[in-house]
């Protein structure tokens, strides 16, 4: 069953001009799966009418200050609300948690190789955390495209959970020495892992971006993708 929970912002970062990091602490910290979203909505609930909301990925796994990080991209209308009315110390009510872009669930072994565009970062943040958790983080290839290295997320903890020689990042408006510039293309991708049928591909950003990299790689022989897009 959900966990519905009123929830305090502890901080915010801001990314470029239109993404922001958003810690939060809930008054209810239930256990979550890496990878699943909670519903936020910015008015209390009232009876049993859950108030206009939207959707946003855990950016974060289970942790000992019981927060969730948010990674939220300003869009429209809502999105426009949440940059204007959460501060630090401002609260929100969470439902969560929900969603099936899980990590492999019977497989220990094979890579894990995430793509992400942008916002996308957001679920494999909560991957990597948890991966690091059980001593896994080996297993993570993460190939993270970005506009530049303003948008650049949570690039410290990505660094400190991710192997340097798993972790590729692409700037497509900046040339910067310590990474690629361009796009992400699936060869880039398949170069990572030794067998592409056994490799588990998740995909995370715009509809474009999750669409052409699930046919590039389904064309490829890739058996196992799973894809959310926003
Ligand atoms: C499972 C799931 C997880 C998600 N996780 C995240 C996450 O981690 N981070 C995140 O940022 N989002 C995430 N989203 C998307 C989020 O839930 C919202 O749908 C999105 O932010 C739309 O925001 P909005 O309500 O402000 O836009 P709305 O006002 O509802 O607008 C809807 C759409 O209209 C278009 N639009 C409206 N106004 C504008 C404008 N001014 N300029 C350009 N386009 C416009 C956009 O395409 C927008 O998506 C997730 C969605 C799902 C389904």
């Amino acid at each position: 069953m959900a966990t519905i929970s009123k929830a305090v912002v502890k901080s915010i970062k801001q990314y470029g001009e239109d993404v922001r990091e958003f810690i939060i602490e809930p008054e209810k910290y239930s256990f979550f799966d890496p990878g699943t979203f909670l519903q936020l909505a910015l008015e209390e609930p009232k009876g049993n009418r859950w108030p206009d909301s939207r959707n946003f990925s855990m950016a974060s796994f289970l942790n000992d200050d019981k927060t969730i990080r948010l990674v939220i991209r300003k869009i429209g209308v809502f999105t426009t609300r949440i940059f204007n009315e959460l501060n630090v110390g401002s609260t929100c009510y969470l439902k969560y948690s929900f969603g099936d872009f899980l990590l492999p669930f019977y497989d220990n072994v094979n890579p894990i190789v995430c793509i992400a565009g942008g916002t996308g970062i957001a679920p494999f943040l909560s991957f990597a955390e948890y991966l690091k958790s059980i001593k896994k983080e080996s297993r993570m290839f993460l190939f993270y495209s970005a506009k530049n290295m303003e948008e650049l997320i949570a690039l410290n903890e990505i660094k400190r959970s991710i192997a340097s020689a798993n972790l590729h990042v692409y700037l497509t408006r900046e040339i910067h020495s310590d990474w690629h510039s361009g796009r992400i293309t699936v060869d880039n991708v398949v170069e990572s892992v030794s067998s592409i049928v056994n490799a588990h591909f998740y995909i995370c950003g715009g509809e474009e971006f999750t669409s052409t990299f699930k046919k590039q790689l389904t064309a490829l022989g890739a058996e196992n993708i799973y894809t959310d897009e926003w």
